[in-house]
């Protein structure tokens, strides 16, 4: 009878592997090195014995690694760790259960070592499948990261921003968009140790940029420090505010594409140099389109080398890097006039759109005050043909004002000018349709708008020179 069960059983057994045969003989074969797991979970019956010979390993190993103080007492659900093959650091990883959000991309970057020697180690083949309560051996932690669930509407940059994190370092741990009920990671306690060394606090912020506008790198460092930045081909030292606040500025041309881009940041110390890729965010802005109809006398001051070479003579006037700062932001108004064109506006001269409007103009009388939006040391002041009467300012740090079409000019060349103070008269000198301003702010030896600076965009500290320029009654 029982003979006869066994015999059933078996012509079983073979029928299925003839109509299975992968399935059959997969007990059969031993798992190889490369199948093999990091943990097995003890099933009801197992023994280590049972689970050594399984995989190949030795049973005094299995029990060392876990830490077994009786070898037969192991416990069907229990998880044991299998050792590792030579040649993978190992000493003293712990077991770890994927929790929600990690990856393994995460998880290395936790660890400090790079995704293929974590995967290898773990003998995971395909690190993008590892799933919710898996477990992954990893090394001692070296950084604290937390998960977060992200609330509807949030973006990496809110993100950011409500934990006062740098922006970067949101985008380098959560790669992919946020959405609501994504899960997302953030620095944890340890948040300030993730910082490479000499750096204390980092943000390139206002972001996304408006094209056609600045941006700002504030660093803080835990020693003396010099910084510079790299953008868009244009590399830019750092401002010095005191021994361990330094600031740089990003100008964006209106004309440029929005998109992501890079800045690239370096900083030297102690004979020491570091450098770390900051993401810039570039959003496109609403900028409009005039037709500009010239005619008469004035259509002669569109010529093209005219243009070009009081272009040249104004670009190296605000080609200044002055290392003092005069200003302090928000800055002035320079006229309290109406608007009739924005920075930015696409302008056609009779012919294509091809350029752009490089500052604010404001509607104002002949006569009207002009005034220095903020402190500085006047570096043009004279008549141009296309610009008319025209005065810049260099405010320090980059910063330069001009002010065109001027019908009075009250300052000169190395004048200091204070705050409120009043420069000039609005005019209707040069390639001008009629009385205005047009009041341009130039950084980075780049046009940007202007009307950036009136608003409190970044919280810059007080200048200790501003207001308090050498030569000011
Ligand atoms: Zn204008």
């Amino acid at each position: 009878m029982r003979r006869g069960f066994l015999l059933a059983t078996l012509a079983l057994l073979l029928l299925l592997s003839g109509l299975f045969p992968d399935v059959a003989w997969a007990y059969a074969v031993p798992p190889t090195e490369e199948d093999r797991p990091a943990t097995h979970t003890v099933a009801a019956g197992e023994t280590l014995f049972s689970i050594a010979k399984r995989y190949g390993v030795d049973v005094t190993t299995l029990a060392q690694l876990n830490a077994l103080p009786n070898p037969r007492q192991i416990y069907a659900g229990e998880t044991l760790l299998l050792p590792l093959p030579e040649g993978y650091p190992r000493a003293d990883w712990q077991s770890h259960t994927l929790a929600l959000a990690e990856t393994f991309a995460l998880l290395a970057q936790r660890s400090g070592f790079d995704w293929l020697t974590l995967a290898r180690a773990n003998r995971v083949l395909n690190p993008e499948r590892v799933t919710l309560g898996q477990s992954i051996l990893l090394p001692p932690q070296t950084t604290s990261l937390t998960v977060h669930i992200a609330p509807a509407g949030e973006t990496r940059l809110t993100l950011a921003l409500r934990h006062a994190l740098p922006y970067w370092q949101i985008a380098q741990l959560n790669s992919a968009p946020l959405y609501a009920g994504a899960a997302w990671v953030a620095p944890g306690a340890a948040a300030s140790n993730t910082l490479p060394y000499p750096i204390t606090a980092l943000t390139l912020g206002p972001q996304p940029v408006t094209r056609g506008e600045a941006t700002v790198l504030s660093l803080e460092t835990a020693e003396l420090a010099n910084c510079s930045i790299t953008y868009l081909d244009q590399t830019e030292a750092c401002y010095r505010q005191d021994a361990t606040h330094l600031f740089a500025f990003v100008s964006l041309s209106p004309m440029l594409d929005s998109g992501e881009y890079k800045v690239a940041l370096t900083v030297q110390y102690a004979g020491s140099e570091i450098a770390l890729d900051l993401p810039l965010l570039v959003a496109p802005g609403r900028f409009g389109y005039e037709r500009i109809d010239v005619s008469g006398s004035l259509s002669q001051l569109m010529d093209a080398s005219l243009m070009e070479a009081e272009r040249n003579a104004l670009d190296a006037v605000a080609d200044l890097r002055t290392q003092q700062r005069y200003w302090d932001a928000p800055l002035d108004f320079p006229v309290q006039a109406a608007i009739s064109s924005y920075f930015g506006s696409r302008r056609s001269y009779g012919g294509s759109y091809n350029t752009y409007h490089s500052g604010v103009d404001f509607r104002a009388g002949t006569g009207t005050p002009v005034r220095a939006p903020a402190a500085g040391q006047v570096v043009l002041a004279q008549k141009l043909a296309v610009r008319g009467n025209a005065i810049m300012v260099d405010h320090g740090w980059g910063l330069i004002s001009g002010y065109w079409h001027l019908s009075q000019i009250d300052v000169a060349v190395g004048d200091w000018v204070s705050r409120g103070q009043i420069i000039g008269r609005v005019g209707n000198t040069g390639l001008s349709t009629g009385s205005h301003l047009h009041w341009e702010m130039w950084v980075d030896a780049k046009p940007v708008n202007p009307l950036q600076w009136v608003e409190p965009f970044f919280p810059i500290p007080p200048a200790a020179n501003a207001e308090a320029a050498p030569s000011l009654e």
